[in-house]
């Protein structure tokens, strides 16, 4: 029997267990402790941009207090790139503000700075200035960051950056994460890095992530008994999840290394296949970690769509997804406003999440490699359309 092969999956490094058996041994067995403080640090150290970090429960979770930091208030309005996962637009809800939907752009599939201008200046010119933004690296591209930060300065908008999909990701050597008021990363089961679940919010002041800790370990005033002067969350990293972060950050730089050899796999594989192209790095000015590799199908040129090449990859167990369904599509936010075009859309209906873990084997690619042959094999036999 062939195993599944998925589309990215945990891969341990060998010493989390470890740091899980020292949590242990020292009965720190709960959402502060020695785990916590260090792997807080090793991000620090690997983001290398002075951050501050708080490690907390999930991304939705940072995203939730990088907003509530920005002074996002019921009736806000807040603006989100529309192609992202919906974590990104969630807690702009759960603060009962309203997300404004921004299109993508050509060359890295993030926020359009030429829509942002635009969303911006008509949502004052209709009385309401935006609180925040929220801009995201999709799939480990980085975003436009020098357009779309001179138009935050420009309006004096907060950015908030998901990096949950980034983390190793830079846009002119500088790290992503690190260029918003707040930047936030997520490490989910699926992501580059793994601590089962969490997230972490990045901050530039000590103030800014003293207020996280505080607003994630209840909103305690200082007293002896338990007063409160704010609305507090239960949103902090588990000391043991953290033992899993500690180990996990020592091979990071492997993971991304392996992730990045997955796309130049995915290039040489697609090179010859006539309407298949790999969503790739539009210039030096950006460095992709590739936590996914992406392909877009031209139908006329390879006479086959994703859908083709998806229920191939299935009868072979092998996993892969059509990408992030923009928010403005969706049917929850089917009232939000939305500035730009088509570019999210079309993207949507062509393209395609392919596996990417740092942990598949020759033999894992192989298989893939044959599916991807087999299904556009045929173009040379049919002329049409070139
Ligand atoms: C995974 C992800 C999140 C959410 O992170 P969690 O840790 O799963 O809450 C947010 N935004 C994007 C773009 C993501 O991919």
């Amino acid at each position: 029997m062939k195993s599944k092969i998925w589309l990215s999956s945990p891969h341990m490094g060998g010493n989390e267990l470890k740091y899980i058996n020292e949590a242990f041994d020292t009965n720190w067995i709960a959402p502060l402790g020695p785990n916590v403080d260090g792997f807080e640090q090793d991000l620090e150290v690997f983001l290398n941009e002075k951050v501050k970090i708080a490690a907390l429960s999930s991304g939705t979770a940072a995203l939730h207090l990088a907003l509530i930091q920005c002074d996002v208030n019921p009736g806000d309005e807040v603006i989100c790139q529309s192609m992202t996962f919906s974590a990104s637009a969630n807690p702009i809800a759960y603060l009962g503000a309203l997300p404004v939907f921004i299109d993508s752009e050509k060359d890295t599939w993030n926020m359009c700075p030429v829509a942002l201008k635009e969303a911006i200046e008509d949502r004052i010119v209709k009385g309401k200035k935006p609180k925040a933004i929220i801009v995201v690296h999709l799939y480990g591209m980085p975003a436009k960051m020098d357009e779309i930060l001179s138009i935050a300065r420009e309006y004096d908008i907060p950015l908030v950056e998901d990096a949950a999909e980034s983390l190793g990701s830079k846009y002119k050597g500088k790290a992503c994460g690190t260029f918003g008021h707040f930047g936030i990363l997520s490490f989910n089961g699926n992501k580059i890095i793994t601590t089962s679940g969490g997230g972490a919010l990045v901050c530039h002041l000590q103030a800014d992530k003293d207020k996280a800790v505080f607003l994630s370990t209840q909103a305690r005033d200082d007293a002896p008994h338990y007063q409160h002067s704010h609305i507090g969350y239960n949103y902090r990293m588990s000391n043991i999840s953290a033992g899993i972060g500690r180990g996990q950050m020592e091979v990071l730089s492997e993971r991304i290394d392996s992730r990045r050899k997955m796309h130049d796999f995915y290039a040489e594989l697609c090179k010859n296949m006539d309407g298949v192209e790999l969503f790739s790095e539009p210039s030096t000015d950006f460095y992709s970690n590739h936590w996914l590799s992406v392909i877009t199908i031209d139908e006329r040129k390879s006479l086959k769509t994703c859908e083709d090449l998806r229920l191939a990859f299935l009868e072979e167990d092998i996993e892969c997804r059509p990408i992030w369904k923009p928010m403005h599509l969706q049917p929850v936010f089917k009232d939000a406003p939305y500035y730009g075009g088509k570019v999210a859309e079309d993207l949507f209906g062509n393209s395609l999440c392919l596996p990417s873990g740092s942990n598949l084997s020759d033999n894992e690619r192989e298989r893939i490699a044959e599916v991807m042959i087999k299904v556009f094999s045929n173009n040379k036999e049919h002329p049409v359309l070139r």
